[in-house]
């Protein structure tokens, strides 16, 4: 599981829900990367907006992306 913040809102990343499908990869391309073991890693920083990210979070097939909206300063 990996978690990654930026001012506005935080991506939660549990790559071992991922199959590697890689329909995150076509939605938020600079946010997420195929890895060496052909899973998907989380960028850091993710660098889509919030609109593109909640995309990838809703056609990711596995649940494995999950984007919050971070209410704290
Ligand atoms: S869409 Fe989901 S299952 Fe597919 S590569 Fe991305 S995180 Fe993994």
């Amino acid at each position: 599981m990996s978690e990654k913040k930026d001012k506005k809102f935080k991506v939660i990343f549990d790559r071992e829900k991922c199959v590697g499908a890689g329909i995150c990869i076509d939605v938020a391309p600079k946010s997420f990367d195929i890895g060496t073991d052909q899973l998907t890693d989380l960028l850091d920083p993710p660098g889509d907006t919030l609109e593109v990210l909640k995309k990838a979070e809703d056609e990711c097939p596995m649940q494995a992306i999950s984007v919050e909206i971070d209410t704290a300063e």
